[in-house]
């Protein structure tokens, strides 16, 4: 996020900018951790929006940023158990067919058609949007910096923000672990930590961490050697499949398979170590839905942070009765793919231009005033 607010700053020629970051490099967060997914498939209205526009720039990223993101577009297949999702998502995808979004209702077999391996018990429909795919995180943050960068902004890592003044309702300087910048703008980019930078400005910001893992399998025994008879049965593609039921979700990952799950369990917290018995409650939902993973070892894991909001929805926009503070935080697990047009509108809102969109829906004061629709496909 915060990489897309400064190449969108730059590119309206604001260029007196600093990008302040704690790590020694960018993308060890949230971005460093996430699974790369990119979907229109979304049950807000306004998330449809953020993705329309945000695959359009991944889908030019090269010709237009100046880097390869390894952007496959080989879909997203949702598989459906219920009566009940099914109606919900018959609401999701006419309103996605409405904005323009060509998004197929599937048979399970069909499903099984676009996802080899894939065993479809259970399963009464499932949706497909061939656009949806998945892009690789770091390139995304190094297209935005390294453009940021070349028009003037600079970017300072190893550098904490400790504290944020503000006098008289105004933002006038932030005090960093490698000195204080004087400022009328401050943008809050700092994803699972944004209540921290909230509290520095007296403002809760309900953004809550939840650790996700993400496991790597590669075939093991007979057919993982080369002259093996029995295939590794997964899709070749790098479709992303979605068992809505139980959010465990997979796509192809190199000669191997990438899957996660979320775990009801799981309280809010800032702890990303593996916790190996989650995994024991993720195989068998695994093995049910691609039987290939019995004949597979999982080669690696690791854990990151959602930004959880009450609502599943982005916070993008000013911070009430505090001017010159800004919020682009709380994407709840598919901040990614919503960088591009997200960075773009808060740059837009910084400038006092015009979004181009409603942004009621990412306005923080929903919480104050208890109003708003929750996102609802997310997993
Ligand atoms: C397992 C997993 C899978 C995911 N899968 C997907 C997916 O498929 N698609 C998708 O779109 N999204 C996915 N997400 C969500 C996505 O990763 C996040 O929404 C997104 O990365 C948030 O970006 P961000 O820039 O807001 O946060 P971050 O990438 O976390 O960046 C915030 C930065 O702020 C820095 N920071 C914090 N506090 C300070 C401070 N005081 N001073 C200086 N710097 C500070 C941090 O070091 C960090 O680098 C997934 C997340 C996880 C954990």
């Amino acid at each position: 996020m915060g990489t897309s607010v400064a190449y969108h700053l730059a590119r309206r020629g604001i260029t007196d900018v600093v990008l302040v970051e704690r790590a020694p490099r960018l993308g060890m967060g949230s971005t460093g951790r996430n699974a790369g997914g990119v979907r229109h498939q979304f049950s807000h209205e306004a998330n449809v929006r953020l993705s329309i526009e945000s695959i359009r720039l991944f889908e030019h990223f090269a010709e237009e940023v100046g880097t390869e993101i390894d952007f496959h577009q080989d879909g997203y297949l949702f598989l459906l158990s219920s009566e009940e999702h099914v109606e919900r998502f018959r609401q999701s995808v006419a309103m996605q067919r409405r904005l323009g979004v060509e998004v197929d209702w599937l048979t399970p077999p069909e499903a099984q058609r676009l996802a080899p391996g894939l065993r479809a018990d259970g399963v009464i429909a499932a949706t497909f949007c061939s656009r949806d795919g998945i892009a690789d995180p770091h390139g995304v943050t190094q297209g935005f910096a390294r453009a940021a960068r070349a028009a003037g902004i600079e970017i300072c890592r190893h550098t904490e923000v400790l504290n944020i003044s503000v006098q008289a309702g105004r933002v006038v300087s932030v005090e960093t672990s490698a000195g204080t910048i004087r400022t009328p703008v401050v943008v809050n980019a700092a994803g699972p930590w944004a209540r921290r930078i909230g509290q520095m400005v007296g403002l809760d910001i309900p953004v809550l961490p939840y650790r996700r893992h993400i496991f790597i399998a590669r075939p093991m025994g007979e057919i993982s050697h080369p002259e093996a008879t029995t295939v590794w049965d997964v899709p070749d593609s790098h479709i992303m499949v979605i068992d809505f039921e139980t959010t465990f979700y997979f796509h192809r990952e190199g000669p191997g398979i990438l899957f996660g799950m979320s775990d009801p369990d799981e309280s809010p917290g800032f702890d990303t170590t593996v916790n190996w018995a989650f995994l024991e409650k993720v195989i068998p939902v695994a093995v049910r839905r691609l039987p290939a993973l019995a004949h597979a070892g999982v080669q690696r894991a690791w854990a990151g942070l959602y930004e959880v909001t009450p609502d599943a929805m982005p916070i993008i926009g000013p911070a009430p009765h505090i001017e010159g503070f800004f919020m682009i935080n709380g994407f709840s697990g598919h901040g990614f793919q919503h960088s591009p047009a997200a960075g773009r509108i808060l740059a837009d809102l910084i400038c006092g231009r015009s979004p181009g969109m409603d942004i009621t829906p990412f306005a923080y004061d929903r919480f104050l005033k208890g109003e708003g629709e929750s996102e609802i496909q997310v997993v």
